[in-house]
This record gives C-alpha cells, structure tokens and sequence, in this order.
C-alpha cells in the first residue's frame, strides 16, 4: 500500500512538472509569437506610410490639381495643386465639392461623371481665387464588385494656353488688316487708272505715287512681319562684336539729319567717347532708326532729340532715346512693345509706321541679352531706354 501510494504521488509529481513545464514552454512561445507579430505589424505600419509619404509626395508634385471623392460625393483626397487652383485647404476634406469650391459647375460635374460613369471633359473659367481656365477631367471609379466607389477629378491649368491662342488669332486679325488697306488703295487706284484715268497725265502720275507708295508701305510691313517670325522663332543669326556707341550711333543721327530738320527737330548724338557693346552692329542700327525714327515722328515740331549713352554696373551699358514730344499716356506705356499697338492709330499710319518697330526693338534687345523699358509722362517727353552687354573696345 505504501509503495503504491508513494509510486502514484511519485506520477502525480512527475504529471504536475510535466503541466508545468509545458505550461512555461506555451508562455514563452505565446510570448515570442506575439513579439513577433506585433514586429510584423509595425514593419507593415511603416511599409504602409512610407507607401503613403510617396504617393502624397507624388501627388503634391503634379502640375494638374486632383480631387478624389468617395461614393457619397464627399472629398477623400486633394493634392496641393488643387488646393492652390481652387484656393481651399486640406482641412476641407471630408466634406462635399460644392461646400470647398463653391462652385456649381464643379459640383455639376462630379455629378454627371456618376451618372455617366465614364470619362468628362469640361473647360471652366474661375474667376477666384484667380482668373483661370481649367480643363477638367473626371473619372468615375468602381469597387472590385463594380459598384460606384466615387470620382477623380484632375483639373489642368490651360489660362496660359487660352492667352497664347487669343494673341495668335488678334495677330493674324492684325495682319490681315494691315495687308488688306495697303492693297484695296492699290486696286481702286489700278482701277481708276484703267477706267480711263491713265489717258490724263496728271492723273496718270497721281495713282501710280499711290500706288508706289502703299507697295513700298507692305514692303516694309512683310520685311517687318518676317524678322519677327525670325526672332519668334530664334532662326536670326546675330554677328556679336564689339560695336563703338558714339560711332554707331552718329550714323543713325546722320541717316535721320533730314527728317529731323524737315519737322525743324535738333537731333544730336551725346554718347560719350569709350562705351562699346557686344553687339550685332546691323541689328543695332536698325533698332537705333526705329527709336529715332518714332522720336522725330512723335516727338515735338522744332523740338529736340537726344541719343545719350553710359556704362552701368555688372558690365552692362545703356543707351537713352530722349523727345520733348507730348508724350506716352500712362495706359499706353504698358502696351506699347506689343505687336500692332498704336497710341493714335491714325497719326501713325499717316507716318508710314507698321506698329511693329518697338515690338523688333524689344525683341533684338533681348535676343542681345538686354532689357529694354520706356519712361513718359504726358507732356513731359518720351525715353526709350535700353540695356547692352557692354564688351571692352579697342
Ligand atoms: P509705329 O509703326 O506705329 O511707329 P511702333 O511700334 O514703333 O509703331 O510704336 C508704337 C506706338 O508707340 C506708336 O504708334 C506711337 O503711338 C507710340 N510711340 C512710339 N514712340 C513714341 C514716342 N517717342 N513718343 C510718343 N509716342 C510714341
């Protein structure tokens, strides 16, 4: 009996070590895997917002603004592009379009894209935060069971584009125009001529000038229209060299010496000895005629006309074209580089101009590397100033 009872507690030890021992073993093992999942679960953590850092970053460097909405039309997501198009925050998210952008269209839109499901193009005109033309694209999005799941907008900033293609088509407007009133004076005076007027001497002389006139007048308006399309273009080959200001000035004052003295205007060359300009000495020229040109045209009757040079800073110099005309008014300034821009349209076709000069002058100026910029005040005269390398004479 003894030996039993002590064999059968000898078992019951031996069970409770085993219970034991298993029990420690389970815990540790329980303990491990939970280590380990709970390591797994951060690597995933981390996986995930590295993932989400590089997509956010991706997105906020898109030039198209994007929005995404979820099935209820509620915004999930913006990019910064969106926020600076449409002027609203990220904190804006959550909420409906209509409610960020306050915009029908928009809203209207994301609408339609839902009903439609597939891809809509639109063309909107915000005028705020600023006056733009976007292009928007909407598509519709599906869960795996093809069921609604919201909307992607993006839309893509085309104000740029839209400017670019209303200053071609005022161009080629401009153009025709241009072309169409030197040629209808040249047909009507052709037609009068072989109506019988050529049979009258003095007639005969009157409408060939005319005609002689206006075809040197589209002469100069196609060699003007060219040369822009050149320099447009970058197709102009500029000879730099070291041009001498005061000489080459001088030969524009002596091309202009009779013009001026026919409107009884004192055209003189200040340009002092020593400045030189890395430049294209025929292309100087021709922007040199066209400021003294316009100066003697616009400025005042028995005034004066000032061409004047310095040497600036940073290895730059600087000619000034200065009238004691009437001046540019302030609204005018702004536009008066621009192709076909005349203060008084009327004087100015009158002189013969193609309101094209000042548009080559800018546009030499800066194929030169230079600036080009005008001060005027009505009734105080016009200076045309501009900008040059300046390269080391000899
Ligand atoms: P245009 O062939 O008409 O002279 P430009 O491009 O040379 O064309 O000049 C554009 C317009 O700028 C002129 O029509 C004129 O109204 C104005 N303008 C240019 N230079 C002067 C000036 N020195 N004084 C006043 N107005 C000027």
């Amino acid at each position: 009996m003894t030996t039993f009872n002590t064999a059968l507690l000898a078992t019951l030890v031996a069970l409770a070590g085993a219970a034991w021992w298993l029990w420690r073993r389970w815990k540790a093992d329980a303990a491990a895997h939970k280590r380990e999942f709970d390591e797994l679960k951060q690597r995933h953590a981390d996986t995930l917002h590295a993932h989400t850092a590089r997509m956010e970053a991706m997105l906020d460097s898109m030039i198209e603004g994007l929005i995404v909405l979820d099935a209820r039309g509620r915004i999930t997501l913006v990019n910064r592009a969106a926020e600076r198009i449409f002027g609203f925050s990220r904190m804006m998210a959550g909420g409906t379009l209509l409610e960020a952008i306050r915009h029908h269209e928009v809203a209207a839109l994301a609408a339609r894209v839902n009903a439609e499901g597939s891809v809509v193009q639109h063309e909107l005109r915000l005028e705020s935060p600023a006056a733009r033309v976007l292009q928007i694209s909407a598509v519709a999005l599906h869960d795996a069971n093809d069921a609604p799941a919201g909307a992607v907008l993006v839309a893509h900033d085309v104000t740029q584009l839209r400017e670019l293609e209303g200053v071609r088509q005022d161009f080629v407007a401009n153009v025709s125009y241009e072309l169409r009133t030197p040629l209808s004076l040249i047909k009507s005076a052709a037609e009068t001529l072989i109506d019988g007027g050529k049979d009258d001497p003095a007639a005969l002389t009157r409408f060939l000038e005319i005609i002689d006139k206006h075809a040197n007048r589209l002469t100069l308006l196609i060699d003007d229209l060219l040369l822009l399309a050149r320099l447009d273009s970058g197709r102009i080959e500029l000879r730099f060299e070291a041009v001498p200001l005061r000489a080459a000035v001088q030969d524009t004052v002596d091309d202009y010496q009779l013009k001026a003295a026919a409107r009884g205007v004192v055209l003189e060359n200040a340009v002092p000895p020593g400045l030189a300009a890395r430049a294209d000495a025929e292309r100087l020229r021709q922007v040199l005629s066209n400021l003294v040109d316009n100066a003697i045209k616009y400025g005042r009757e028995n005034g004066r006309v000032t061409v004047s040079g310095r040497a600036l800073d940073a290895g730059r110099v600087e000619l000034c074209v200065r009238d004691d005309g009437p001046g540019i008014p302030p609204e005018a300034k702004v536009r008066v580089f621009e192709r076909f821009f005349r203060v008084d349209k009327a004087r100015s076709r009158e002189q013969g101009g193609t309101g094209l000069g000042l548009a080559i002058v800018k546009n030499v100026v800066q194929a030169h590397g230079g600036e080009v910029r005008v001060e005027s005040a009505p009734g105080e005269g016009t200076v045309f100033f501009l900008t040059l390398p300046a390269a080391p004479i000899d």
